[in-house]
């Protein structure tokens, strides 16, 4: 509970004549936060107690993990089509060109080459502002051509989880296949000695954490994210159980041995070097 939730209660809507988002309202702890304070704490929570960690866009999570200008990103030219002609509310081809407009990427995840405090690192991140950060064949193939250039380079791997949307329902089978694709190439990457660090944000959940995000040799996570498989209430209508109220959070996991560790945002690239350190070093 945040001890300021009284105090700040007048300051629960922006008054008029503030321009919009110049406040939010925190979810964790209800107050009302500078927005620039906010960004300027890497999307974070200002309020001592609170400490949420918002959504992070993934070129932002590059700026923020990997050395400045250190990122290459790699295998630019694979773009999503749409195999199975798939409509929903609108057809595939159109949401995509749309996802792409909003967020500026190609597809949701993006891979590639950087540095970590100076040391070299093959970096993946998938990001959920396009289409929850589900993992469709171009996703999957990123990833797996990612993990195999970490393999042959002999590189740590680093693969940060912002999907909340698991298979892509869109591209039906071809989206299922990449869980097993991504997975033999960890088991590969794996054989060969290599040191896979997952990190898992809010949200990582469906065939994203039954793949990749659940295999690192170092299994890390972001403070107070969602992560599971099947949605909570799913498991609760199946199981006819109440669910302990933090069930599939960060903490959740880490008590139940999931997770190695709850790291904060602003301590996740020390702590990446760290560990890199430790485990090439012996
Ligand atoms: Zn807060």
């Amino acid at each position: 509970m945040n001890p300021n939730g009284n105090k700040r209660q007048g300051e629960e809507r922006p008054q008029r004549g503030v321009p919009e988002g110049l406040w939010q309202t925190c979810p964790g702890c209800k107050a009302t936060i500078f927005v620039k304070e906010k960004v300027a704490r890497l999307n974070v929570c200002p309020e001592p107690a609170c400490g949420w960690h918002f959504y992070l866009p993934a070129a932002q999570r590059i700026e923020q993990l990997l050395d400045a200008d250190s990122f290459e990103e790699w295998f630019t030219d694979l773009v999503p089509c749409d195999p199975l002609g798939f409509k929903d509310r609108i057809p595939y081809h159109e949401r995509l060109l749309a996802e792409q407009a909003k967020t500026g990427m190609s597809e949701a995840a993006i891979v590639g080459r950087g540095f970590v405090r100076g040391r070299p690192v093959v970096f993946g991140v998938t990001d959920f502002a396009f289409m929850a950060g589900s993992m469709g064949s171009v996703v999957g193939e990123k990833l797996t051509r990612a993990i195999e250039e970490a393999t042959r380079l002999q590189l740590p791997l680093v693969l940060v989880s912002g999907s909340g949307g698991g298979a892509r329902m869109h591209e039906g089978i071809l989206s299922l296949m990449q869980m097993a694709k991504v997975s033999a190439a960890l088991a590969r990457y794996d054989q060969a000695g290599g040191l896979y660090v997952a990190i898992l944000t809010n949200p990582t959940m469906g065939g994203v954490a039954a793949s990749f995000a659940m295999q690192g040799d170092v299994m890390l996570a972001e403070p107070g994210a969602l992560i599971g498989f099947a949605g909570k209430r799913v498991i609760s209508n199946t199981l006819r159980l109440e669910l302990p109220k933090d069930f599939q959070t960060s903490e959740f996991l880490l008590e139940h041995g999931f997770l190695d560790r709850i790291v904060e945002r602003k301590d996740l690239r020390t702590e990446l070097a760290r560990i890199i350190d430790y485990c090439e070093h012996e």
